[in-house]
């Protein structure tokens, strides 16, 4: 009796002559703590019914199942030890997690424990070599935003990826702070992906998911779309002129008015990655007049989901 769900669709790029046997699918997603959408977020569109845990883990799992990502990088995790963990593993996704110091899931009445970001991998695609769990800082004072780091070797072409998830601080007026807190993110990469200081060509492929709380023209996205890595990122690529970010990645309304806008990206090194094909978004109609989260979809945020290959050394 529930509503169908979005019929979205992969945009494929290129010439489409990459192996298709090595393509890592990445699915970007802020799942919608359960103890921020029942106590906190007050979506006044949304019934009460269709926030139920019962009810959204199914769609969380279903949206998970229906793509199949190989790396799956989500944000306001607040059921991994009791549901996803279990969940995915049994899927054959290895999974971290790094719940933030101070979750304000801690003040809402019968919370199940901080949210924070995880980060899962299918076991059969990648071998583990190492993953951190990090504190964001910003001018060396700890904040509670959290990041993984993880890297990855995939068993098929034996290369390396680093893929990183992260949540920056919400809310307008705090547009310092998560530019402070993404070059502090850029800055533990560096350490990460760069083994070999001044040696280019041995710079591991490098993946960052986030729900940025960020729309395109602030300033932790100009730090990102011109950091010395090379990034970009991969959801221009929906776009007709190839530069351009969707109009939306979340669509909720508050008390306070209607929220449609960006904030949530996957950047990709440019010179070692190519995007192979991108899930084009539901549409103003498919989303609905109440927007989301809704009985056809358990979050305020879209999955982001992307095919990546790797560009061979020239
Ligand atoms: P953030 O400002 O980063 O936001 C936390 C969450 O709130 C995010 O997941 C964000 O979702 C969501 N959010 C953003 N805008 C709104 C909105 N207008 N209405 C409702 N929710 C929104 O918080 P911090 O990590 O800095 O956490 C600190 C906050 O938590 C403080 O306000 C602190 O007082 C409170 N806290 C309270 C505790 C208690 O016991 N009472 C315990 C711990 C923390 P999205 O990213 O999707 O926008
Ligand atoms: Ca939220």
């Amino acid at each position: 009796d529930r509503p169908p769900r979005f019929d979205r669709k992969f945009v494929h790029l290129g010439d489409g002559d990459g192996a298709p046997s090595s393509v890592i699918r990445v699915m970007q997603w802020n799942i919608l703590a359960q103890a921020l959408g029942e106590g906190l977020d007050n979506f006044v569109m949304c019934p009460l019914e269709a926030l139920s845990w019962s009810r959204r883990k199914y769609l969380i799992v279903e949206e998970v199942l229906t793509y199949r990502p190989h790396i799956v990088c989500m944000q306001e995790v607040d059921h991994y030890y009791d549901t996803l963990q279990p969940v995915l593993a049994g899927l054959g996704y290895s999974s971290h997690f790094c719940p933030k110091p101070w979750s304000p899931c801690l003040g809402v009445e019968g919370n199940n424990g901080p949210d924070g970001c995880a980060l899962f991998y299918d076991e059969s695609r990648f071998e583990l070599l190492d993953s951190v769990n990090i504190r964001l800082s910003a001018m060396r004072i700890p904040t509670n935003q959290v990041a993984i780091v993880t890297t990855l070797r995939c068993r098929i072409t034996g290369k390396c990826v680093c893929v990183a998830v992260t949540h920056l601080k919400a809310r307008s007026g705090w547009e310092w702070l998560r530019s402070t807190q993404g070059s502090d993110l850029l800055w533990h990469l560096q350490n990460v992906v760069q083994k070999q200081p001044g040696d280019p060509a041995a710079d591991i492929p490098l993946l960052i998911c986030g729900d940025f709380n960020a729309v395109p023209n602030e300033e932790v996205y100009r730090r990102f779309a011109t950091s010395s890595f090379g990034l970009d990122s991969a959801y221009k690529k929906l776009s007709r002129d190839g530069l351009t970010e969707p109009e939306y990645t979340t669509w909720k309304i508050r008390p306070t008015g209607e929220c449609c806008s960006t904030l949530d990206y996957i950047w990709y090194t440019k010179d070692t990655l190519r995007v192979d094909a991108v899930l084009d978004m539901p549409t103003e109609e498919e989303i609905g007049p109440n927007r989301l989260p809704s009985f056809s979809y358990p979050s305020d945020h879209l999955s982001l989901v992307c095919d990546f290959s790797f560009k061979e050394e020239e």
